[in-house]
Order: C-alpha cells, then structure tokens, then sequence
C-alpha cells in the first residue's frame, strides 16, 4: 500500500484567482501528496460551470475565498493514492464530484436521499476530512480549495468520497461533462421530478443545466417541453435538446411569464425547473406550475443569497417545491449507470459541448459562458 512518505510534492500550473472577478492567473503552485483516505488526480480536462463564475464574481464575504483554485466539473487518471485507500489504483480514470457518497452514513444507505452526512456538502475551501489545503503558491503561502474539487489545475487531492471510477471507454470530454451541470439536469427529471411520458414541462435557464434536463425530459417522453431564456441564441440551440416551445420573457410586454406559460398550458406546467439562480425565476416558475400537482424543481444557485417567497394557499392548492444539489445523484452508483448510458447511445452528450481551448486560454472560458454563447467548453490541460 502506498505512504504519503514516498510520494513527493509536486509543482505544476494551476490557474489562481486572486480577487474577486478579475481574470484567473496561471501560476506555479505546489500540491502536497494525498493523506489518507485521499487521492492525487491528474487533470485531463476540466470545463467550467455557471457555480464557478458565481463564486469568482464574489469581491467580499465568507464566500469570497481568494486565493482560490476554481473548477469542479472535471476528469482525469489517478496520479498517487495515499493511506486506506482500496478503492483505486494509480493510472485509474476517474470524475470527481462536488457531492461526496461514503457509503458508510445513513443517508449514502438511503434510496431517497443524496446528502451524504458523514462528509457534508460544503463550498469546501480545504480537505472536506482535515480542514486543511493541499496547495501552496510560489511563496508557500496556502490557496483555498473550492468544492473538494479545485480542477483548474493540472494536479489536485480530493477526498476518495469524491470521486467516482469511469470506463475508460467513454472520451475524456464526454466523461467530463458527467462531473456535474450534465448529470444535475439529467438527474433531476429523472429521480428528483420523476418525469413521465405526456408530462408537461417548462424549463427556465437553457445553459448546460436546463438543456440537461430537457434531455432527461426528452428521454422520459414528456409531450411538451417549453424553454424560457433571455437570450434568442438558445432557442435555436435547444431545438436539439428536446425543446418543443420558447417564451423570452424580454418580450412579453405587460404580460408575466407565469401568465404566459398557464395560458400555453391551459392552467400550468407539471413540472417547472429553475435553472438560473434567481429567487424572483424561482418565484415564476412556482407560479407557472399546475395546481393540484405542479412540481417545481430549484437547481439554480440564488447568484445573491436572496430568500424565496411564495403564496402559502398555492401549497395548499398542491403545488410543491423542492430543490436538489447534483440532480438527486449518487456519484458512485449512478455515474457510470450515465456513463453506459451514453455509450449505448440513449444519452446524448456531445451537444453540450461549443467550444474547447488550451488551460493557458481558460479566461475565454469564462468570457463564453458570462457572454452567453457556450454551452460547455472543455478546457484541455496539456494544449
Ligand atoms: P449557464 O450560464 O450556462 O445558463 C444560464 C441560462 O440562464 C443562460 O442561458 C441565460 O441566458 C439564462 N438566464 C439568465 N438570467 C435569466 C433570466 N432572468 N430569465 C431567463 N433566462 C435567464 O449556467 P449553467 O452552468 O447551466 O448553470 C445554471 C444554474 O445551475 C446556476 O445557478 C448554477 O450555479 C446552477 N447549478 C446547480 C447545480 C446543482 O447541483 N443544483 C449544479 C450545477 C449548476
Ligand atoms: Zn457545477
Ligand atoms: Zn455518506
């Protein structure tokens, strides 16, 4: 079995952020070995998620962890192991996940739930079992880990609760995708709404996530999928997601999209997916959902930690809501499930991939998505 002992530290470039919305910087950084129950994981491709730039736009605050390695959507191979860790072997190709599944607490025994309580889901900006960091910049001085993940670099440690094994059959990209916006969506119509055939859908926010779950949708056979977004662009675009409607609520004029959607549906969608992060999109898909059964699925990050209000007597009509982190996925259990899936052709993931550039261009990355024009764009570590 491995020791922390032999294995040396490592120097490698990893893209720093040192305040809040200013451009990434590509550094030297030191990343210590793996303790135990952790492993070292060389990134192959990392891709960049809407989380991400929420918490990079963060100049102050708990929250605003600067300097901080960001990424969490990612692949790569097991670089070294250290101590208890049976699960893995060097050269491995593995996805690392934001949500932790332990296998050993009530809640990974749990069908229902994916919050696994002995490893907590935390923004995590050390070693999720140590509070520690495993990254020093060029002075030695500590950068923050962010998710447990911290893939914009070309080495990282992560926990083994967060990381999940792959066939090495499915392309690096593609397993990427899996690591978080992909599987959220996809999970979400599946364990967390239980989408039906016939079912009646509208989906808010049409990046990675909302697209995701119009796949899922699609692939559930719901009769309407109806997509509302800002941006025109992604009408075009959601065409190949599944998505039978459009609404852009910047052209309504007097009218709500609530309004719109009930009408469009006779009295209201049966399941309304946030995908934004705003608790006033939240509030009109809450709205635009049926009574007597209308679910409203939260997967969007509140971008301003705002609180959500909703009318007391449509709960009483039977509207729920609910919200879920990873899409209700358990990590190890249902991402290589995802990942035959793709293989045999029943989940399509290579249209959630726009663009693609080197690690040294990863700003660009960031400049697509805030300026709306990618969906994900995989970000290679060794071009
Ligand atoms: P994205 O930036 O690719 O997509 C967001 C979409 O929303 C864009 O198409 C944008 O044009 C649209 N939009 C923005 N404001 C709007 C408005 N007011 N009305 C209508 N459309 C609007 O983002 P993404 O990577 O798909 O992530 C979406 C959200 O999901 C983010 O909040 C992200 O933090 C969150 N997220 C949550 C989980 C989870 O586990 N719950 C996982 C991944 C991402
Ligand atoms: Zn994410
Ligand atoms: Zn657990």
């Amino acid at each position: 079995m491995a020791t922390t002992s032999i294995i040396k530290p490592i120097k490698c470039k990893a893209a720093v952020s040192r305040a809040g919305g200013e451009p990434l910087q590509i550094e030297e950084v030191v990343v210590a070995p793996p303790q135990a129950y952790e492993v070292r994981i060389k990134i192959i491709c990392t891709s960049l998620c809407h989380t991400d730039v929420t918490f990079w736009c963060m100049k102050e605050g708990p929250m605003a962890a600067h300097p901080i390695i960001f990424g969490h959507e990612a692949v790569g191979t097991i670089e070294s192991i250290g101590e208890n860790v049976d699960e893995f072997k060097v050269g491995d190709l593995v996805v690392p996940t934001f949500m932790a599944q332990c296998n050993e607490c009530i809640d990974c025994a749990s069908e229902r739930s994916n919050m696994c309580s002995k490893l907590a889901f935390q923004i995590g900006h050390a070693m999720p079992r140590y509070g520690t960091t495993r990254f020093a910049d060029a002075k030695g001085e500590p950068v923050n880990h962010f998710l447990c993940i911290s893939s914009f670099s070309e080495y990282t440690v992560v926990d083994v609760a967060h990381v999940t094994k792959v066939d090495p059959a499915i392309s690096p990209e593609k397993a990427c995708l899996l690591s978080c916006g992909v599987t959220t969506g996809v999970g979400a119509a599946w364990k967390v709404a239980g989408v039906e055939t016939g079912s009646t859908v509208a989906i808010f926010g049409l990046g990675s996530v909302g697209l995701a779950v119009a796949e899922g949708c699609r692939l559930r056979g719901a009769s309407r999928i109806i997509g509302i977004d800002l941006n025109p662009d992604k009408f075009e675009l959601g065409k190949n997601f599944g998505v039978t409607e459009f609404v852009n609520p910047s052209e309504l004029g007097e009218r709500s999209v609530s309004e719109v959607i009930i009408e469009m549906t006779k009295g209201g969608a049966n399941y309304c997916f946030e995908c934004i992060g705003l608790a006033s999109v939240m509030n009109d898909a809450f709205k635009s959902s049926r009574k007597g059964l209308g679910k409203t699925i939260i997967l969007g990050v509140e971008m301003h930690g705002a609180p959500l209000c909703l009318e007391s007597y449509d709960i009483l009509n039977g509207k729920s809501v609910m919200g879920s982190l990873f899409g209700g996925i358990k990590a190890k259990n249902d991402i290589p499930t995802l990942v035959n899936k793709y293989l045999n052709k029943e989940l399509e993931l290579d249209k959630f991939i726009t663009h693609e550039v080197g690690f040294n261009e990863i700003n660009k990355a960031f400049d697509l998505l805030h300026e709306g024009k990618s969906l994900r764009c995989i970000i290679w570590m060794d071009k």
